[in-house]
């Protein structure tokens, strides 16, 4: 069979080369020059299913209605007069339903375990270097309170099959020295062994590299301006290519893996989907004393910030906004990244040569990918990995290149079937 993926993220890059290895005909087209050029470009490192938690919680509609005047607040949300965003948000109160939640929370957690199983899988084929680190990840608690709620969740993972323990803050530096200096301001931390961290872009890069020499083909450069539908099937997708000049391309089977933008090419087509673009940043600083940078991932917990070692560098990343597609950078979000990273780790990297970006995570307002077959019927869904698009990426790819295969794959996960076209 030949397959366009739409996009070369980490999603459609993983998707391309699964498909490949069980041997169909790929084509990615990208309108970058390279693989991972947006939001798989700068993240937070992660790969991290202990952190697989919704952002649509219980508490959460309190918790952002407090955050609403803050321009600092981890998730932040600008109304504007885009019925997209309304309805987004309308979604995610449901979603922050008890049940909903949870079973949010499942899925995520099955996603995240087969994408594990995914990671394996690429490590025993091929080998390149894209910092992977697999030294688990510690979660930073502020106070009683989080590490109650910490503890509660620790059960519900385990419930799950992840594994993720409380720990008192002798524990945590055990793990984590480098923590020393902010220990005394913590309750504790939770700690999960089996998660792991690595750079996205040169992982997304390095995994093409390896799909092209399987066989796939990448299109850079290449802006695809609108899916072609006859009836209930796709017949091509409507390109400009890098000399400007308009093309259409066709393969028996399609790929949306475009990220943020996936919902405005779906539409071009009559599909409407609820990926809403959430705005995110993160900074990248030259580590100048080893011992005291982190050498674990971390996640900053009542402030939504992860550090990442990524080689020789220190990446910090989060917070979350609300607001559109525009991708610049706020002063005053950048400036609270990197002031507390500064505080946790002191002389640890040379903070005045930080490198700011911006990134848009493609969420869903339950944080669940829409994975599988759309109600275009050679159209594939992989998108909307909001948060966790390294963590669930390989996993992602595999499981969707499977079901295009014909195989079911192993996983307890709701595949998406678009209803409405
Ligand atoms: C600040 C921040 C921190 C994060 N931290 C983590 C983390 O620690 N761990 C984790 O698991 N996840 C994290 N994420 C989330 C993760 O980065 C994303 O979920 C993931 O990168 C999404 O990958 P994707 O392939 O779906 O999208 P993208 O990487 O955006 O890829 C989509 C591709 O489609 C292309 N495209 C779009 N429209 C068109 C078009 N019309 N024509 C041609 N090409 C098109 C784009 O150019 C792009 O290359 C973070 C995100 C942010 C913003």
């Amino acid at each position: 069979m030949k397959v366009i993926v739409m996009g070369a993220g980490v999603v459609g890059v993983s998707t391309a080369w699964f498909l490949s290895r069980l041997g169909h005909e790929v084509v990615v087209v990208e309108r970058a020059a390279g693989a991972a050029r947006e939001t798989s470009f700068a993240n937070g490192g992660q790969i991290s299913v202990g952190q697989s938690e919704p952002w649509a919680t219980p508490g959460m509609p309190w918790q952002i209605l407090k955050w609403l005047c803050r321009a600092d607040a981890p998730l932040l949300f600008r109304p504007h007069l885009d019925p997209a965003q309304w309805r987004w948000g309308l979604r995610f109160l449901l979603e922050c339903r008890p049940g909903r939640w949870r079973d949010n929370m499942r899925n995520m957690v099955a996603l995240g375990q087969f994408s594990q199983q995914a990671y394996q899988d690429i490590h025993s084929a091929i080998s390149f270097d894209y910092a992977h680190r697999s030294a688990g990840i510690l979660t930073l608690l502020d106070t009683p309170r989080e590490m109650r709620e910490a503890g509660r969740r620790c059960r519900e993972l385990a419930a799950l099959g992840v594994r993720r323990e409380l720990l008192d803050r002798s524990a945590m530096l055990a793990i984590e020295p480098a923590l020393a200096h902010i220990a005394p301001t913590l309750a504790g931390a939770a700690w999960c062994r089996s998660d792991e961290s690595g750079d996205v872009h040169r992982f997304t890069v390095g995994l093409a590299a390896e799909a092209a020499k399987q066989g796939v083909e990448f299109c850079y450069s290449t802006r695809i301006n609108a899916l072609l539908r006859e009836g209930e099937r796709l017949t091509g997708i409507s390109v400009t290519g890098p000399s400007g000049h308009y093309a259409t391309l066709g393969a028996d089977a399609y790929v949306l893996a475009a990220g943020s933008y996936s919902p405005l090419l779906a539409a071009s087509a009559g599909l409407r989907l609820p990926v809403y673009p959430a705005k995110g940043y993160s900074a990248t600083v030259p580590i100048c004393d080893d011992s005291k940078a982190p050498s674990v991932s971390i996640t900053d917990e009542s402030r939504k910030i992860v550090f990442s070692r990524l080689g020789n560098r220190l990446r910090v990343a989060g917070t979350a906004e609300l607001s559109g597609y525009s991708s610049s950078l706020n002063a005053v979000r950048c400036a609270a990244l990197l002031a507390r990273a500064r505080e946790c780790f002191p002389g640890a990297a040379e903070w005045d040569k930080a490198e700011f970006w911006s990134g848009l995570r493609p969420a869903t307002p339950g944080n669940v990918p829409l994975i599988g077959q759309s109600a275009i019927t050679n159209l594939y869904l992989n998108t909307g990995h909001g948060t966790l698009g390294f963590t669930e990426g390989p996993g992602s790819g595999k499981a969707l290149a499977l079901l295009m295969h014909g195989e079911a794959p192993d996983i307890g996960f709701d595949f998406h079937k678009v209803k409405s076209a």
